[in-house]
C-alpha cells in the first residue's frame, strides 16, 4: 500500500488530555492528522514502530533566559538561541519561551531583533517575555502585544545593585510603576499578564551577610536559611492583590516554598487569577539532599532549593492543580563559573533544558508523585494555554503541530554535564540515574534529535504568533 503521511508513530503509549491511549500517532505537513489504535493510523514514508515505549507531546519551557549568563546581550542571545536549543530539543523541548535581552533601550525593536535572532538559530519553535525595566517600557506593551508577546516581566524580589545589573533603578519594582503596568496589560489584551520574582529583597539582603558570618564555607542548606520560606509570600500578597485589583491575572515564577503554595491555593479558591510556576530543581532536590551529593554552588539561585516539606507541597500543588506551570529557568554560564567560595559565586541555577523531562520522570512519575496526563499538563498543555499557543502546540491531538518525544520511564543512565549540549557544561545532576531520556524528538514532524543526538542539520526553530 502506497505511504500516505508523512509520520507514522506506531505502538506506543500516546499521553493525550483524553488519557493514554495505546497505538500511535500520525502526522503530515507538521501537523497531527491521527491518534488511536495501530490499525487505524496511515502508513507513513516514516513508519516506526516505537517498542511500547510513551509517545509525549514536546516539552514547553515557560520560563529559560537565552542571552544571560556569562555576559548578556544580543550576541549572547544568538550563541545560547544554537546551544541551548540542541540543549532543549535533545531533552524533549520542543518549544520554549525566553526572556528578551536585559537592559533600557527600547522593547520593540530589541524583541524583534530577539525574534530575528531565534528564527535563524534556534533548533525549537519558542517565544519571548519582554523583560520591563523602566518606565518608557509601559508605553510599550501595546505595541509588544502586536508583536505577539502574552507574558512581561517584572524582576521584584530585588533592588540595590541587583536590580541595577538589571537594567531596572536601585529601587527596584515599585508598587506604583507595577499599578500603571498591570493597566497597560489588562487594557491591551486579555491574556496579557506580568510574570513577577516575588521574594523580598531588602530581608533577604539582611539575612545573606548574617548567615555569611555564621557559615563563612556555604552551603545549599545555608542558603536556604539566608533566603528564607517567608520572602515569597510576602511579596506575592503585594502583588497579586494589585493585579486583582487592576484586573490581570499574576504569575508567579519559580514557586519553592510551600507557604507560597498555599497563598496561591487560597487565591485560586476565591476566583483570583494566580498562576503558579515551579522550577524542576525544586521538584528535585532539597537543600540538604543536594549538599549530601556535592551539587554546591551549581545549585545556588533565588530563590533558594528549600527542604522537604516545601518539595513535598510543590508535588501535592501540581497534583491538585495549584501549580500549573514547570519551567528551569535555563541559563548558560560556563562550568568555570562554578566552584570557589560558595558566598561570591553568582546567582543562577545554569543549564536545566536537557535535563528536565528525565529529572521530572525520575522524581515525579517513577515515584508516584505524577501521572503520566498530569505531567502531559504541567509540560505541555498548560504552558501552551497560559502562553496563548494553544491548541497549536501543548497537545497531541488532530489539527496540533506534530512536536513529538518518545522515550522510555523505565530505562535510565546517570546524567553527565560533558555529554550535554549546553555550552555550560554541567548539570546540577550531575551523575545522577535519570530515566526517560527521549528517544526520539520531532519539532513539527520533523525528527530533530534521536537518542541525545540532534540530527537535524540546520537550525529550523519558527517564532510561535498566538493561536
Ligand atoms: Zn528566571
Amino acid at each position: 500500500m502506497e505511504p500516505t503521511a508523512d509520520l507514522t508513530l506506531r505502538n506506543g503509549r500516546v499521553v493525550t488530555p483524553h488519557g493514554v491511549v495505546n497505538g500511535g500517532i500520525s502526522a503530515t505537513g507538521g501537523r497531527i492528522t491521527h491518534v488511536g489504535a495501530d490499525p487505524l493510523l496511515p502508513r507513513a514514508r516514516e513508519d516506526i514502530d516505537v517498542g511500547g515505549k510513551v509517545i509525549f507531546p514536546g516539552v514547553i519551557d515557560p520560563h529559560t533566559h537565552m542571552g544571560v549568563g556569562d555576559g548578556w546581550g544580543e550576541e549572547k542571545l544568538e550563541a545560547d538561541f544554537l546551544t541551548e536549543s540542541k540543549d532543549a530539543v535533545s531533552g524533549g523541548v520542543t518549544t520554549l519561551v525566553t526572556t528578551s535581552v536585559y537592559g533600557p533601550s527600547p522593547r520593540v525593536p530589541m524583541v524583534q531583533r530577539n525574534i530575528a535572532s531565534g528564527e535563524k538559530n534556534s533548533f525549537v519553535d519558542f517565544r519571548i517575555t519582554a523583560l520591563m525595566v523602566t518606565r518608557d517600557h509601559l508605553d510599550e506593551i501595546a505595541d509588544l502585544v502586536a508583536l505577539g508577546v502574552r507574558s512581561f516581566k517584572y524582576y521584584w524580589g530585588y533592588n540595590g545593585p541587583q536590580a541595577e545589573s538589571f537594567g531596572l533603578s536601585s529601587e527596584g519594582v515599585q508598587t506604583d510603576y507595577f499599578w500603571v503596568a498591570c493597566e497597560r496589560m489588562r487594557d491591551a489584551h486579555p491574556r496579557a499578564f506580568p510574570m513577577i520574582h516575588a521574594e523580598d529583597p531588602d530581608i533577604r539582603y539582611l539575612l545573606i551577610e548574617r548567615w555569611r558570618e555564621r557559615d563563612p564555607t556555604g552551603s545549599l542548606v545555608s542558603w536556604a536559611h539566608a533566603n528564607p520560606n517567608i520572602l515569597e509570600p510576602l511579596q506575592l500578597a503585594q502583588a497579586a492583590w494589585i493585579a486583582e485589583e487592576v484586573g490581570v491575572p499574576l504569575y508567579m515564577v519559580h514557586v519553592s516554598s510551600h507557604e507560597a503554595v498555599q497563598m496561591i491555593r487560597e487565591f485560586k479558591a476565591k476566583g483570583w487569577r494566580t498562576v503558579g510556576e515551579t522550577l524542576t530543581a525544586f521538584l528535585y532536590w532539597t537543600a540538604d539532599e543536594a549538599d549530601a551529593r556535592g551539587v554546591g554552588s551549581k545549585g545556588k539561585v533565588q530563590p533558594a532549593i528549600k527542604f522537604d516539606e516545601d518539595r513535598t507541597a510543590l508535588w501535592r500543588g501540581i497534583a491538585d492543580g495549584t501549580i500549573t506551570q514547570v519551567g528551569t529557568d535555563h541559563l548558560m554560564y560556563a562550568r568555570d563559573e562554578v566552584g570557589g567560595n560558595f558566598w561570591e559565586k553568582r546567582v543562577g541555577l545554569g543549564p536545566g533544558l536537557g535535563t528536565s523531562l528525565p529529572a521530572i520522570v525520575t522524581a515525579g512519575l517513577n515515584r508516584g508523585r505524577i501521572t503520566l496526563e498530569q505531567m502531559a499538563r504541567v509540560l505541555a498543555e498548560n504552558v501552551a494555554r497560559q502562553y496563548d499557543l494553544y491548541p497549536t502546540k501543548g497537545v497531541l491531538q488532530p489539527g496540533s503541530d506534530a512536536d513529538i518525544v518518545v522515550f522510555d520511564p523505565a530505562r535510565g543512565r546517570a546524567a553527565v554535564g560533558e555529554d550535554l549540549h549546553s555550552a555550560s557544561k554541567y548539570t546540577i545532576y550531575e551523575d545522577e540515574e535519570l530515566f526517560g531520556w527521549p528517544d526520539l524528538v520531532f519539532v513539527r514532524g520533523k525528527l530533530v534529535a534521536r537518542a541525545g543526538d540532534i540530527v537535524a542539520t540546520e537550525p529550523s526553530g519558527r517564532y510561535v504568533p498566538p493561536a
